[in-house]
């Protein structure tokens, strides 16, 4: 069991480190999401970097999106609510101080937290991971992840492949340990987990149909599956298959049906503008956006080929040794 006032000990504690992965998280999602954005400077001041931290955490009323799925992450980090007769399922719980607004947003929605029967993630890290070791623990959900996350979900996010020791989070059992493809069904309702790595090992691409007004959609909760902007395909030594993943990757996000455009980060898909438009009556519903989809796709493709090419012209200029 972990106290708030452990967790929130924990966040002032890492608050530069997540300040950190935020800032550069920022940049890179921005860069694979909709809107153009230039990545934040190198050196920008702390101050900044703990101010993009705050906006990416900013609150965001829980909402409906379509069929049996619900909005209830922040303004920037995304977290669904997948409800089912048998209960529901949560997908992602943001940052460990995060987790009493996911709780709230499911409450505000008319949903129990001891309803919450499952737990997924889209991948190990602070921001998205962050908080599961709380919702856990205030729901009683099962937690069910791929065997590639599950050892940094349960190590606390250390010896992460980008990150190193530096953006730790609460340590959590996973209860459940699944495999790319493996789908998990509640109340009639399945997902399926799509091992798209490269930003961690385990990153995961959920998807599943669900029925609106009478017809059936292909849902797509992207996780971050592009290059960082200035980043290598070679690896480092705690992830040398990284280039190897990534090409997998490159080859299994074209062949996703999407209708239904989601993601692990607001910035993917336009959160808010859709949002609005929903709001005011928009008929189709924005969310149903496979254009957007395919041009998510593609964007990620064009980081891949950028990332090939600096990788092939630093390495026909590498001076001789
Ligand atoms: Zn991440």
């Amino acid at each position: 069991m972990i106290s708030r006032k452990s967790l929130a000990a924990l966040a002032i504690l890492t608050a530069v480190a997540l300040a950190m992965v935020v800032a550069v998280a920022a940049g890179a999602h921005a860069q694979a999401g909709a809107p153009a954005a230039n990545p934040p400077a190198q050196n920008s001041g702390m101050p900044n970097l703990a101010q993009s931290a705050a906006a990416m955490k900013e609150p965001f009323p829980p909402f409906h999106i379509i069929g049996n799925i619900n909005y209830v992450g922040s303004k920037g980090i995304s977290c669904y609510l997948i409800t089912t007769p048998a209960g529901e399922i949560l997908l992602d719980t943001g940052y460990p101080d995060m987790a009493e607004q996911i709780e709230g947003n499911i409450q505000k929605l008319g949903y129990k937290l001891s309803d919450v029967k499952i737990i997924i993630d889209s991948h190990s890290h602070i921001d998205h991971a962050g908080g599961i070791a709380a919702v856990k623990s205030a729901t009683g959900a099962k937690l069910m992840s791929v065997a590639e996350d599950a050892v940094y979900l349960e190590n606390g996010g250390h010896n992460d492949v980008l990150f190193g020791d530096r953006n730790p989070f609460p340590a959590v059992k996973v209860d459940r340990i699944l495999h790319d493809g493996e789908s998990i069904t509640l109340g009639g309702v399945t997902l399926t987990p799509h091992l798209t790595p490269g930003h961690t090992p385990g990153n995961t691409t959920w998807t599943m149909v669900t029925e609106d007004k009478g017809k059936s959609y292909n849902v797509v909760f992207w996780v971050f599956v592009s290059v960082f902007p200035n980043a290598s395909l070679k690896g480092t030594p705690s992830y040398p298959n990284m280039g190897a993943d990534m090409a997998k990757t490159m080859k299994v996000i074209p062949t996703i049906k999407c209708d239904v455009f989601l993601g692990s980060n607001s910035s993917f898909f336009n959160l808010e503008q859709k949002h609005d438009a929903l709001m005011k009556g928009a008929d189709p519903n924005p969310f149903i956006d496979p254009q957007g989809c395919k041009e998510f796709v593609e964007r990620a493709q064009a980081s891949y080929q950028q990332a090939l090419q600096r990788d092939q012209a630093a390495a026909t200029t590498a001076p001789v040794k």
